[in-house]
This record gives C-alpha cells, sequence and structure tokens, in this order.
C-alpha cells in the first residue's frame, strides 16, 4: 500500500489534477492520497495559502478581505469548472467569509486551502474525504499530538478503502484548528504513511529528487538515485531541502521508505530514501556549503590538561551565546567554530575574551571560514571519495584550512575560505560527479 502526498505545484491547476489523477489510478496500492492547496502555476502566480496568511493580515489590520476572498475561492471555482465536477462549494465559501468576520485565529483560516483542495480532489477522484481536523491532532498548548494522533487515524484509514486527507493541519481537543509548520503537508503525509503501516511514501513534487549540489552554483548537479534516511539528514546540513524536517521521523521509525518523484515527469528516477543500503551503496550523494563561520583557535603548552577542560571551555562559549558548530583539537590546542550570524562580539574580541580566562598563550582567528559538506554514499567508497576530495582541491590550489569526518565514516567536513566557497564546491562536484 502506497501514501501519495502532491505538493502544491502538484494540484496548482485542473491540469496538474488530471495528470494526478492518472497517476493515483495507475496503481491500486495508491489508497491515501495527501493534497496541499494549489501551489503557483508559474512564477509570477500566487500560491493559495500565501493569499490566506494575506487576508488574515488584512482583516487584523481592519481592511476588507473581499477581493482576497473572491480571487481565492475564483481559483477554486476554476479547477472545479475545467475538471467539469458535479460539486458546489458555495456553501463553504460562505462559511469562510462569515468566519472571517467573526475572527476566529489564523490557523483555521490559511488551513483552508488544504481543506477546500481536498475535497475536490476526493470528488474527482472518487475517494473518500476525510478531513484532518478529525483525525491529526495538537495540545492546547499547539504541540503536536504524535499518540493520539497515530490512535484515531490508524483506526480511520483501518476502516476505509480509498481516501483524500488533506495536509498542513489539525486540530486541539476544544476543536480549533492548528496548522504545522510552513510545507507542512509533508509531514501529514508522514503520518499517514505511518498510521497506515504503508509500505512506501510517494512524495511528488516539481523536483525530480534530491540533487547531489546546489543546481544554481552547479549545472553540472544530477539527481541522486538512492541515499539513507541519515545520509537525507547531512544532506540537509549541507543545504539541501525538498522534504520538511520533521516528514522523517514518523516513517523513518518504522522503516517506511520515501520516494520523491516529479508530477511532471514521473518516468524520472526520482530520490527513494531508504533505511538503509541494501546493495554497495550508490557512491557519492551530494556536496554542499555555507558561508558565515569563523574559526577561533586557543594555544597554549597542556592547555587540555585536565578532565574537566572541555566543560569548562564550553561553558565559556555558551556564556557568549555561541554553539559551537566543530570542535577540533591537537594536543595543546582546540578550536572552536560557530556561526557569525547574530554574533554580539567579533571572533577576535571572543578570542581575547576565552584566551585571558583560560590562560592560553596564543589565538588564531580566521573570520572568512567557509564549511563544505561531502556525503559519501557508503562507507566502502568513503576513503575514495576523501582521497579524490581532497587531491582535487590541492591540484586547484584551494587551501583547506580545517578537516573533520563524522564518526560514521561517511560525511567529510572542509573549511576552506569563503571566496574559495564556489569554486572548491564546483572542483569537489566535477571530482566526485562528474568523472
Ligand atoms: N500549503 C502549506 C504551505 O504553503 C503547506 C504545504 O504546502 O505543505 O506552507
Amino acid at each position: 500500500m502506497i501514501v501519495c502526498k502532491f505538493g502544491g505545484s502538484s494540484l496548482a491547476d485542473a491540469g496538474q489534477f488530471r495528470k494526478v489523477y492518472e497517476l493515483v489510478k495507475s496503481d491500486p496500492a495508491r489508497r491515501f492520497i495527501v493534497p496541499s492547496a494549489p501551489g503557483k502555476r508559474d512564477a509570477n502566480d500566487e500560491k493559495v495559502t500565501d493569499l490566506f496568511y494575506a487576508c488574515y493580515e488584512a482583516c487584523e489590520a481592519g481592511r476588507s478581505v473581499d477581493g482576497l476572498l473572491d480571487r481565492i475561492f475564483c481559483r477554486y471555482d476554476g479547477i472545479i469548472a475545467d475538471l467539469g465536477l458535479n460539486l458546489r462549494l458555495e456553501s463553504e465559501f460562505e462559511g469562510i467569509r462569515r468566519l472571517f468576520g467573526m475572527r476566529l485565529g489564523r490557523d483555521y483560516f490559511v488551513s483552508r486551502g488544504e481543506y477546500l483542495n481536498g475535497i475536490i480532489l476526493a470528488n474527482f477522484l472518487g475517494f473518500e474525504f476525510i478531513d484532518a481536523a478529525d483525525v491529526i491532532f495538537f495540545r492546547e498548548d499547539g504541540s503536536f499530538d504524535a499518540e493520539k494522533t497515530d490512535i484515531y487515524l490508524s483506526e480511520k484509514l483501518r476502516n476505509a478503502r480509498n481516501a483524500v486527507i488533506p495536509g498542513f493541519y489539525g486540530s486541539t481537543p476544544g476543536g480549533t484548528v492548528r496548522v504545522f509548520p510552513r510545507g507542512g503537508s509533508d509531514i501529514t503525509g508522514a503520518l499517514v504513511a505511518r498510521a497506515a503501516g504503508a509500505e512506501l511514501y510517494e512524495n511528488w513534487t516539481d523536483v525530480d529528487g534530491y540533487l547531489s549540489a546546489d543546481p544554481r552554483l552547479i549545472p553540472g548537479a544530477r539527481t541522486v538515485p538512492a541515499m539513507t534516511f541519515h545520509q537525507l539528514r547531512e544532506l540537509r546540513y549541507a543545504g539541501a531541502a525538498v522534504l520538511h524536517e520533521d516528514a522523517i521521523r514518523p516513517v523513518r521509525e518504522k522503516g517506511i521508505p520515501i520516494y520523491i518523484r516529479n508530477t511532471n515527469r514521473p518516468d524520472g528516477p526520482g530520490t527513494r530514501i531508504l533505511p538503509a543500503l541494501t546493495e554497495k551503496g550508490p557512491g557519492p550523494v551530494g556536496v554542499g556549503g555555507r558561508g558565515d563561520y569563523a574559526a577561533v583557535t586557543l594555544e597554549k603548552d597542556e592547555l587540555r590538561r585536565g578532565r574537566d577542560f572541555f566543560r569548562r571551555f564550553t561553558a565559556l562559549l555558551e556564556r557568549d551565546g555561541i554553539a559551537p558548530e566543530l570542535l577540533p583539537c591537537g594536543v595543546d590546542s582546540v578550536t572552536a567554530v560557530f556561526s557569525r550570524r547574530g554574533l554580539t562580539l567579533s571572533p577576535e574580541a571572543l578570542a581575547e575574551k576565552w584566551r585571558a580566562v583560560l590562560g592560553a598563550e596564543k589565538t588564531a582567528v580566521i573570520r572568512d571560514l567557509a564549511l563544505l559538506s561531502v556525503v559519501a554514499g557508503d562507507l566502502a567508497g568513503a576513503p575514495r571519495i576523501r582521497a579524490a576530495a581532497l587531491s582535487a582541491l590541492w591540484e586547484a590550489g584551494i587551501p583547506v584550512l580545517l578537516l573533520e569526518e563524522c564518526a560514521d565514516g561517511i560525511h567529510l567536513i572542509l573549511g576552506v575560505r569563503e571566496g574559495d566557497l564556489n569554486s572548491a564546491a564546483a572542483v569537489l562536484h566535477r571530482a566526485l560527479f562528474e568523472k
């Protein structure tokens, strides 16, 4: 059994709805469908959810929302008319308009994009409509209630043959609608897949899957066919984003694979995210990088003497509001690598402060550091990737300022100057993916 989530661009107009229809009907295993609200039809278009947020803000500012609501409802009517459905949503529209006047809370309104789209998709597919407010639960304080959701949702799905469950929202015990963070339909899809005991969670979107690098920087970036959940997390660290982060845990815990696929190119390979790679790993899975880091090194003979050295050092960092990204160390030195964003003191001032407290003799500061991340496909292939990455940078004359390897052996982090970041990423990508 397969649970499919379709993103906003996959349901942006009647043409996209037809593609979704074909995909769902082509495999009877696709029994439970989770839609987003209609997304952009082209680059200049607006997402329905954004329009609902704008409506809410207009309402709060005391402006009329009639024009905006008309625009939203018109989009749904257009889809219904184009698909030739025997469905009228006037009473739903009027209900929403009336409640806007009563100022019911933001989450209720912004969730209506998914709610209305779910009704239309269920009608088009001939599937049961299950209101997410009846099966996805939040606590009164707004936090998500995973246990209650799993119980109610499993029970409901056990008794359904085929159903559409709108993404993004749920409700509290008192009946108030709450939403997940933006992009949260991915989370609903994962919860439905978990509760249904699905064999596969298909996440249909408008890209071919995860790419080996950011295509804006690396034109040769290619779709990665498979990776593990763990590698996916590491790739996110390197800056890749397709799937909402909170959508991973519900399926990962149950060993349900995720398959990212392109609604507009269903024959494409997509990316499979698997609990573990069964065959030999797929080679390197990605290269990414971010700037805005600094590194401060403190040095003194026997600096690290005493069991409590790291506790004292990290307490110092914490007091200055710094959560170190890495803490590489030598025999008589320690380096803190941290983000420069939101710093109140300069890295040099911090270095001086820490030097004085710890009685270090020397400090060194790199204030324009970028971190590059290379995620290998499997342990067996990692040594080759490590060697290829370092020699490619050496040959290109790009200095590597620091090097860290995560204990799992498949994630390599390289520090370079910010000015070298893009060329280093290109060199690494060429050496690892384009040979
Ligand atoms: N429609 C919501 C948003 O735009 C949720 C989603 O698309 O996943 O964030």
